[in-house]
């Protein structure tokens, strides 16, 4: 029997049966595999590391998206920096945005997506509103004259081709890009596993908002237990809004989530205190 073994952490690590491969080959920039898994559906896996699985994508994609849009309440035009599946922008586009702008430096993690998971964007990729923009997320946000209520960085691990958007530059300009009252996300790995990951974000992200916490979400095919999303902004009642406004303002967009919901969402920022100790 085939085994896809993650190759992250030589201490503990994914381990998955392949009962289908389906493509394996190097693009410009890392290593993609797709293959299927009886638990999981199909998994999309970059550099040996799991990005997203078909069954469990809801989980982070919703949890990503829906806390920072529906706590900002009105955001227009949302920034995702890298998200090459799809799902970030899939779930973004249940808003009543007026553009939804992509910028993601590779562009057969797109086709392969589009080809081999086309359940986890949708018709996403079709949408009028979308603005697809291929390349390099550090340097979109350094040279755009452009404005954006909600960015969500859904990037791949500070490893490769993601690891200048773990970086202080890289934050800079993101605030820099951000409309008053605007608010941004990033995914920050399994704080359990990978503590330093959300230290350090949080650390320079403090340096230049005047709010930042975590937020954590259980992603089964990601091991460790709850994963950790950096919320940046420097509107400090964001995070603060109440359940009800957040139930309400759900209502209004008729999104049908599989995960999140504003109780979920107000649970998701109480942080026990091994991570709450990250947040600095
Ligand atoms: N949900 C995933 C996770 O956290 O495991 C992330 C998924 S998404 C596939 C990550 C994407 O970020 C990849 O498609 C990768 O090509 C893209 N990416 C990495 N570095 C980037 C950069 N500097 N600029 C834009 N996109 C980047």
């Amino acid at each position: 029997m085939i085994r896809f073994e993650e190759t992250d952490n030589p201490d503990a690590n994914l381990s998955l049966t392949v009962s289908r491969p389906i493509y394996a080959g190097r693009t410009a920039f890392q290593a993609v595999e797709v293959f299927e898994n009886p638990t999981f559906g199909r998994v999309l896996a970059l550099d040996g590391i799991v990005q997203t699985t078909e069954a469990d994508e809801f989980v982070y994609h919703e949890m990503l998206v829906h806390p920072p849009m529906l706590a900002h309440g009105a955001a227009k035009r949302v920034l995702v920096i890298g998200g090459g599946d799809g799902g970030a922008i899939e779930e973004a586009l249940k808003h009543p945005v007026e553009a939804v702008t992509m910028v993601e430096i590779d562009p057969q993690v797109i086709e392969l997506c589009r080809a081999h998971l086309p359940s986890i964007c949708g018709d996403a990729f079709d949408d009028r509103r979308l603005d697809l923009v291929i390349g390099d997320g550090v340097a979109f946000v350094a040279d755009t004259g452009r404005r954006f209520d909600v960015i969500l960085v859904d990037s791949t691990e500070p490893v490769g081709p993601g690891a200048v958007l773990f970086e202080t530059p890289f934050y800079t300009d993101c605030r820099r890009c951000l409309a008053p009252g605007g608010i941004l996300v990033t995914q920050n790995a399994v704080p359990f596993l990978q503590g330093d990951v959300a230290r350090d974000a949080c650390r320079r992200l403090g340096r230049l908002f005047a709010d930042v916490t975590l937020y954590l979400a259980p992603v089964p095919s990601f091991i460790g237990g709850a994963m950790a999303f950096a919320w940046a902004s420097d509107d400090r009642d964001a995070r603060r809004t109440p359940v009800e406004t957040l139930a309400r303002r759900l209502a209004a967009t008729g999104i049908e989530s599989r995960y999140y919901t504003a109780e979920v969402h107000q649970a998701a920022f109480a942080l026990p205190p091994y991570i709450a100790g990250l947040v600095g």
